[in-house]
This record gives C-alpha cells, sequence and structure tokens, in this order.
C-alpha cells in the first residue's frame, strides 16, 4: 500500500514538473515572441525616425535660404546647403561650433544675443571671404523647451547681394534716364525762354530757335520710345508677332527708308542678304534691330564709308545675319560694355548725332527674345561688324 502511495506521489510529482516545464517553456516562448515584436516595432520606428529625417534634411537643403539651428550649448545641430556655401563649411556640421563652422563673429553675436532676445529680424551683413563678397539678411529666433527652458536658437540667412545688384543697376538707370532726359528739356526750355524775350524779331533766330525745339523734342520722344520699349522687353511684356520673314525684303525696306529721309549716300548700303533665307521673327522688332545697327554704322561710320548687310544658314538651324562698316572701330576695352544701357565711347558724338544710347540694348534684348545673340567684332581704324541669330523659318 505504501510502496503504491509512493509510486503515486512520484507519478504525480514528475506530472507536475513535467507540467510545470512545459508551461515555462511556453511562456518563455512567448516572452521571445514579444520581445521579438517588440524589437521589430522599435526597428520599425528607428526607419520611420531615419526617413523623418532624411526628408527633413533634404527640404532644408533644397531651401535656398541658409538655415543654422544650434542647440543650448553654441553647438551646430543642423546646418543646410546653402548655409555650407555662404560660409564655405560642409554641411550639416553637427556637433561643431557655430564660431567654428561659419567664421564670422557677427554671426556668432546674433546667437549669443539670442540668449537674451528672443529675436532678431533684418539684421544685415556682408560676408568676405567665401568666394564672392555677399550682401547677406540675417533672422534669428530664440527656441524654447516644452518646459519653456532655454533650446538653441534658429539662424535664417538671405542672400541680397542679386537684389542690391539689381537695385544699384535701377539706381544708376533712373539717374541716366533724368539726365538724359534733362539735357534736351533744357535746350528747349532755353530756346523758348530766348523766343519770349524778343528772339523772334528776326525771322533767321526764329528759325534756328524752332529748329533747335524741334530737333530736342523729336530727341525727347526717342529716348521715351527707346525706354518704354525697354521696360517691355524687361518685364516680358512685349508679345512677339513670330512670322517666316523673308530676310534680304526686311533689310532692303530698312535701307530704302534711310535712303528716302536722305540719311545715307546713294550706294552707301549693300544689301548682301540671300534671297532665299527665311527667319522666323516678328517684322516690327527686326526692322527695328536693322534700323538701329544700320543707323550706327552710318552715324560712327566714314563720311564716304560703305555698310554691307549679309546673311546666311548656320548648321545649327539659326541664320547669322551680319552688320559691317568700314568707320572707326571702336576701342577693345569699350567692347565688353558696349550693350550696356547709356554707354556710349563717345556722348558727345552720340548726343549730336540724336543717339539714346539705347539701341544697341535694345538690338540685344529683341534678339535675346526670338531665342538668338548678338555678337561685336571691331578693330579701330577698320570698322566694326555687328552680328545676330534669329531662328530661321520652319
Ligand atoms: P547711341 O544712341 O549712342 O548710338 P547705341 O546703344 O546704339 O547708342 O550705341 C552705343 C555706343 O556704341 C555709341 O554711342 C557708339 O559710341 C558705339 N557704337 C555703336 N555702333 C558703332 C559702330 N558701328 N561703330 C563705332 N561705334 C559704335
Amino acid at each position: 500500500m505504501k510502496e503504491a502511495a509512493a509510486i503515486t506521489l512520484c507519478v504525480l510529482a514528475a506530472a507536475l514538473g513535467l507540467a510545470w516545464w512545459i508551461e515555462r517553456r511556453r511562456r518563455l516562448a512567448s516572452e521571445a515572441q514579444q520581445n521579438q515584436a517588440l524589437q521589430l516595432e522599435r526597428r520599425l520606428h528607428e526607419a520611420d525616425l531615419r526617413e523623418e529625417a532624411r526628408r527633413t534634411a533634404a527640404l532644408f537643403d533644397s531651401m535656398v535660404e541658409g538655415i543654422i539651428v544650434v542647440d543650448e550649448t553654441g553647438a551646430v545641430r543642423l546646418a543646410n546647403r546653402a548655409a555650407g556655401a555662404l560660409f564655405g563649411f560642409e554641411p550639416p556640421a553637427t556637433g561643431r561650433r557655430l564660431i567654428e563652422a561659419v567664421r564670422n563673429h557677427e554671426v556668432a553675436a546674433i546667437a549669443s544675443r539670442l540668449e537674451k532676445e528672443p529675436k532678431i529680424l533684418g539684421h544685415e551683413l556682408r560676408i568676405e571671404g567665401v568666394g564672392e563678397p555677399r550682401q547677406v539678411q540675417v533672422n534669428a529666433l530664440a527656441l524654447r523647451d516644452r518646459a519653456g527652458g532655454p533650446d538653441g536658437s534658429v539662424l535664417v540667412f538671405h542672400d541680397l547681394t542679386r537684389l542690391r545688384e539689381l537695385e544699384a543697376v535701377r539706381q544708376e538707370f533712373v539717374a541716366n534716364v533724368s539726365h538724359e532726359l534733362r539735357t534736351p528739356l533744357s535746350l528747349i526750355k532755353s530756346a523758348v525762354e530766348a523766343l519770349i524775350d524778343g528772339g523772334k524779331g528776326s525771322p533767321q533766330t526764329l528759325d534756328r530757335f524752332l529748329e533747335i525745339i524741334d530737333r530736342h523734342a523729336n530727341r525727347l520722344a526717342l529716348l521715351i520710345d527707346d525706354i518704354l520699349l525697354l521696360a517691355k522687353l524687361d518685364s516680358g511684356r512685349l508679345r512677339l508677332s513670330l512670322q517666316p520673314l523673308p530676310l534680304r525684303a526686311a533689310a532692303q525696306e530698312v535701307i530704302d527708308d534711310f535712303a528716302l529721309r536722305g540719311r545715307a549716300r546713294v550706294g552707301a548700303l549693300h544689301n548682301e542678304v540671300p534671297q532665299e533665307l527665311v527667319a522666323t521673327a516678328d517684322p516690327d522688332r527686326l526692322r527695328q534691330v536693322l534700323f538701329n545697327l544700320i543707323d550706327n554704322a552710318i552715324k560712327y561710320g566714314k563720311a564716304d564709308g560703305s555698310t554691307v548687310i549679309r546673311g546666311h544658314l548656320r548648321s545649327d538651324g539659326f541664320i547669322e545675319m551680319s552688320v559691317q562698316d568700314d568707320g572707326h572701330g571702336i576701342p577693345s576695352d569699350a567692347l565688353t560694355r558696349i550693350f550696356e544701357r547709356f554707354f556710349r565711347v563717345d556722348k558727345a558724338r552720340s548726343r549730336e548725332q540724336g543717339g539714346t544710347g539705347l539701341g544697341l540694348s535694345i538690338v540685344k534684348n529683341v534678339i535675346q527674345a526670338h531665342g538668338g545673340e548678338v555678337k561685336v567684332a571691331s578693330e579701330l581704324g577698320s570698322g566694326t561688324t555687328f552680328s545676330f541669330t534669329l531662328p530661321a523659318a520652319k
């Protein structure tokens, strides 16, 4: 009996042991499964965070403004490509001291000021020593953590260099326009005053003053037309009426116009443009281009000189036209500036000839609006050749 009870107890103990062992295995397996699931979830979360960080960095890098995020100890948390290019460091520069990365004490001072001020807006600074000097506007903001404590700052750099250059060009243009308008206007005014003061007594004096008024009023009108046309070209408001345009006939029309007005000697203008050349161009605008170039050839050429207009089809599908004179030529240092507004080699001669100083600038802009380009080649004493391209008609 005792033996049987002992055996039963042993079997029971063994069965309990087995059950415990099975339960433990099951629990371990389930814990392992849970761990695996947690690890997987963590890995997915980390991948999500990495992807998020990558996307933020890509977004930062695609921005034109330079951005630097600094932590509360003054170390860079993140800097984008534009900031790296402005200050000459390799982004993201994470962990570097701000001053080491940007090497600019003014920027470091702005970051320090943010410890006391919540933001600094519109601070302008000049960056020198990294490529061309740049004029930059800085907007900076102090960051706060959830508890409201200091959490570094963010600095945004906006490159104003191009804007400032354009402003300078605009100011110079306005100054030039005012000057150009004032000259004929004051001559007209003087002539009128002289007439009022008794100049109309003699018919010769009257004629002379009226001729002055007429000439300078025409100059004013020309100047205003040129300025308005350039403004339209600049703003892209000029609509070109593109159509197939036979170039020999277009050149001949302008030559005949000069002859009709008595502006050119007979035989001074030669049309050597082949009959078959047809461009895609706006007839009125092309007439203006040819007019300005031939007008210059006459104005700045020799009294007995001649001008030849040529054209040929290039292999790239563009037609190259040229206006060649045998005049005094343009000095080489002036060739790079010749298409600038109001640039003249000889101011007095240009004014005397009724020039506005805008003719070549209009030529360049009109040709560029057609998708072509303008060139000049000149040799002092031998003459000048202006050439331009236009797309050939299909
Ligand atoms: P402008 O109204 O003074 O003629 P442009 O823009 O047409 O203005 O020309 C600018 C300057 O370029 C002229 O003032 C002149 O000094 C120079 N220039 C233009 N064409 C010629 C040329 N064919 N030969 C010599 N100089 C020229």
